[in-house]
């Protein structure tokens, strides 16, 4: 795994090509010694460094598009420690096989680059402009999304820096470099189109040199004949360190009139963003509001600027046009992302009035109390798809009608992005619960029905639910029906947990529930003290959790197929787990039987859960 590496003691960090060469040459200890560093023109790639006979050579080890690593053209690994292992055995193509790594000097520590230190405050403002969010939705938007924003920012960064001037021409790009002291090495970057070309102007003995920075169809950038990076900042740090094909190396950013963003057309935010403002002494800001710029149906824009009777949910499914746009989308994109109240002008209130609430044609889905239908309520200022739980009127017996009223007064206290917040309780023709609609269905459903879903796609919802499931353990609320089929999709990147129909709310002194008797009980996704000891904790949810993650990779099919609860309960007691899934990485699968400990106090609890399956995510997803 990529994060793996950061913890080899042969690993560096971002050093030089050349700093490298230095701690092989000082090893001093003959051919075949090596070392690893990050890549400084791949994102999420490595470069691998080997002395042989007194000359260093470097490969580059890549990601490729499927979460393999590979030296270009070579053999692929799944980690960058197998292509290490491989090349120990097998030369194929390296210069010699890699005898003995290179460690790291004592006391040193991989080294960070600048961009590594920039990139927490960016992200974090970014996450701030973009989707107005503060506290735990802003902490939780960052978790749940984090290597999709690097890559944002990874890739938009360099619209915050000085050197960048946006779309000027030639003829005015001179006077700039010009003005001033004529430092050797002074230099700047203009884009040239809008096609994702540029040109490097370099100061040199007074000449202003313009070099082309092609993009190439694989989105890579280079000088005609130069080395290729994916992102200009990429390219700026190499060119700071070594002129390799200018005249000389870029010294002193030129930095833009005060006023003027590095974007094309577009004035500063009236708001500058101070974090980066300052990191980046740069006096203009604003990047952030562009990033965003091309309206996609059904998901909001920012708060105070949402779509009102639009089709809330429904891309992906039904707004086809837009359909590469809205897979992309995040869930801090969607209207369900924040809490229905979490705008102070609209009223907190846990009932629903009748006449605010339009019914649709059309089934969600139904359950034991009755069906779920699809509706429109219209709040003070917006209208809101929902999802309306009805209960059957022959079903109006009492003992119904108070299980669907303890059900939503536990999802009244519950305000997660990732779980299905409850709007209010509408007491009508019918006593009906309306919800956030989460409208792509249960989470088994969909990918029985999506075989092409990718791992990394099943691991980002599943992480989803982790995160959901962490809140309610800190919030001492048990699920006990924790289910893929309770995990409905809000989009293909959305998970949302459902159902609180069985749970609990913990007293303050209690770590469990003890249920008076068992019931009605989905006993394949128990853990043994709830059948043994009708003890339900934050500890059986991780069991049931299991059992989710086991049927998310499994495509949707049923746990211990053909066995009946009996069967599975001798089957755990007798120490026997199911098999890994087809698909399953080996990772996964380790997580998912150590949700399966026998004993509840070995376990572990959602805040190991989350953040092993947070790791690996963002190690797959880079
Ligand atoms: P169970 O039979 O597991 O007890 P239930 O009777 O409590 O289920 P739910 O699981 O709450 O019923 O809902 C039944 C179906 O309705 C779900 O499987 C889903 O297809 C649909 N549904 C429920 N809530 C929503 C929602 N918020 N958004 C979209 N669809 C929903």
């Amino acid at each position: 795994m990529a994060d793996a590496v950061n913890t080899l003691p042969f690993f560096y960090g971002n050093i030089t090509r050349e700093e490298a060469e230095d701690y092989l040459r000082q090893a001093n200890v003959g051919n075949g010694i090596y070392l690893i560093r990050q890549s400084r023109n791949y994102l999420g790639g490595f470069a691998l460094s080997v002395l042989h006979s007194g000359h260093c050579y470097h490969y580059t080890i890549e990601r490729e598009p499927n979460d393999t690593y590979a030296i270009a053209g070579g053999k692929s690994h799944r980690t960058p420690v197998g292509v290490i292992d491989y090349h120990s055995q097998e030369m194929d193509g390296l210069v010699c096989l890699l005898k003995k790594p290179c460690n790291r000097p004592k006391n040193m520590q991989p080294k960070i680059g600048p961009f590594e230190d920039l990139k927490e405050k960016l992200i974090r403002e970014y996450v701030t402009q973009t989707w107005n969010l503060m506290g735990a939705a802003l902490e939780q938007a960052i978790i749940s999304q984090r290597p999709k924003l690097e890559k944002l920012i990874s890739t938009t960064a360099h619209e915050q820096m000085p050197w960048f001037h946006g779309s000027i021409t030639r003829e005015d790009s001179e006077p700039r470099l010009l003005s001033g002291p004529r430092t050797n090495g002074k230099f700047l970057i203009r884009q040239r189109d809008s096609g994702g070309s540029y040109a490097l102007c370099l100061l040199h003995e007074r000449q202003v040199m313009h070099y082309r920075v092609d993009r190439d169809g694989s989105g890579k950038l280079s000088i005609p004949d130069g080395k290729k990076f994916d992102t200009l900042w990429q390219l700026v740090e190499h060119y700071s360190y070594k002129p390799d094909g200018l005249l000389r190396v870029l010294t002193e950013p030129c930095s833009r009139p005060e006023g003027e963003t590095g974007l094309i057309g577009r004035p500063p935010l009236p708001r500058d963003p101070p974090g980066i403002t300052s990191a980046l002494q740069n006096a203009a800001g604003g990047i952030f509001s562009k990033l965003r710029t091309v309206p996609i149906p059904g998901i909001k824009k920012n708060r105070g600027s949402r779509h009102t009777s639009d089709n809330l949910n429904s891309y992906e499914t039904s707004v086809p046009n837009n359909q590469a746009a809205s897979k992309d989308a995040m869930p801090m994109d969607t209207q369900v992302y924040e809490s229905p109240y979490a705008d102070p002008d609209e009223l907190r209130s846990s009932t629903v009035e009748r006449s605010q609430l339009f019914l649709e044609d059309g089934e969600l889905g139904s359950g034991n109390f009755g069906t779920v239908m699809r509706g429109t309520y219209k709040m003070r200022k917006t209208e809101k798809q929902v999802a309306v739980k009805i209960l059957k009127n022959e079903d109006n017996n009492q003992s119904v009608h108070e299980e669907m009223l303890r059900e939503a007064s536990v999802m009244q206290q519950l305000d997660n992005p990732y779980i299905v917040r409850m709007i209010g309780i509408c007491e009508a023709e019918n006593l009906m619960l309306v919800m956030e609609l989460a409208e792509l269905g249960p989470l088994h459903k969909f990918l029985q029905k999506n075989k092409q879903t990718s791992v990394r796609n099943i691991t980002e919802l599943v992480h989803q639910v982790s995160i959901g499931m962490r809140y309610l353990e800190e919030h001492h609320f048990v699920h006990r029906d924790l289910a893929a089929r309770n995990v409905l999709l809000v989009t293909q990147h959305y998970a949302k947990i459902s159902d609180f129909g069985l749970s609990k709310a913990l007293a303050e002194e209690h770590s469990y529930y003890k249920a008076k008797g068992h019931g009605k009980w989905p006993v394949k996704w128990y853990a043994p003290e709830c059948i043994n000891y009708l003890k339900f904790s934050s500890k059986s949810d991780v069991w049931s959790f299991g059992v989710l993650m086991w049927e998310a990779y499994s495509y949707g099919q049923k746990p211990y197929k053909g066995l009946k609860g009996n069967d599975v309960m001798q089957m755990i007691e007798g120490g026997r787990r199911m098999d890994a899934p087809g698909s399953c990485p080996p990772e996964m699968y380790e997580l998912m039987r150590t949700c399966w400990t026998y004993t509840a106090e070995d376990r572990p609890a959602f805040n190991v859960v989350e953040p092993r399956l947070r790791e690996y995510y963002y190690d797959i997803a880079q």
